[in-house]
């Protein structure tokens, strides 16, 4: 159920995907740091907040675009929902790749909760830097460049840090739509912004030592891939000595070439 961080500071950890959502009571009311995976699951998670609370949720923060942390969004009419100007762009833009790729990962079972889904985007976006006051806390919300999307946006509120999937829990960094040359200088810029506790998109709590590991690891994968882009070394042995597994590496090496603008 909810685990508590710090006094009004919350995660909601789920089994599907082992996402969790970010939940902060402040004397105005409700925000939350994502909002689950359709509307269904958004109701699901509001239902267990009546447990904690009767506030109204009157905010809503997306840590970056992906389906399974904005899906939800459309349960939550009455609140102010914020985000990076990438996620509103993307949210706004062709829903066919979203639902594709909600698709592909949802339980057949629950499909129909995808097909029913209403894409709503942020309305409110920053470019580098908000600050929200919900009375008793101050929630601040900062973007420090490009790494697992475009829009990846990190949630401070006291000592508790809401990083989206800029780092994961007990898997690889997902790959599929990041910019791995510049997801290194990005989890660099975001330090100040780091912990002590530290909550990832998916899985279990993470601390700033572990955030760095991460970022270690991210900066060789990154140097392999320059090597290859420009140095000349063969592609299949940078691929094989990664410290990510092999097929997170070949995506992270033909998400590179587009960043670099090299053709395949
Ligand atoms: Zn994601």
């Amino acid at each position: 159920m909810f685990e508590e961080l710090a006094e009004g500071v919350f995660r909601r950890p789920y089994s599907f995907l082992r996402i969790n959502i970010g939940v902060v009571i402040g004397e105005e009311g409700v925000l939350l740091v994502d909002t689950r995976e359709s509307e269904e699951a958004a109701r699901e998670l509001f239902g267990e907040l009546r447990a904690l609370t009767t506030k109204p949720v009157r905010w809503v923060i997306n840590t970056h675009w992906h389906w399974d942390h904005v899906f939800g969004n459309a349960l939550f009419p009455g609140a102010a929902i914020w985000g990076h100007r990438s996620c509103r762009r993307m949210l706004l833009g062709n829903p066919e790749p979203h639902f594709d790729d909600a698709l592909r990962w949802m339980p057949r079972d629950r499909r129909d909760e995808i097909e029913r889904v209403r894409v709503v985007p942020p309305q409110h976006t920053f470019e580098a830097v908000t600050s929200i006051d919900i009375g008793r806390h101050r929630v601040e919300a900062t973007y420090h460049g490009r790494g697992h999307t475009d829009a990846d946006v990190v949630v401070r509120c006291g000592g508790v840090t809401f990083m989206g999937d800029l780092v994961e829990q007990g898997k690889s960094p997902e790959m599929g739509d990041s910019y791995p040359l510049e997801w290194p200088a990005t989890l660099a810029a975001s330090r100040p912004a780091v912990g002590p506790t530290v909550v990832p998109g998916h899985g279990g709590l993470l601390s700033p030592a572990d955030v760095d590991d991460q970022a270690d690891r991210l900066e060789r994968v990154a140097a392999l891939l320059r090597q290859v882009l420009f140095d000349g070394r063969p592609a299949e042995d940078a691929v094989r000595r990664g410290p990510i597994p092999e097929l997170h590496m070949r995506k992270a090496l033909s998400r590179a070439r587009s960043e670099a603008g090299i053709p395949l």
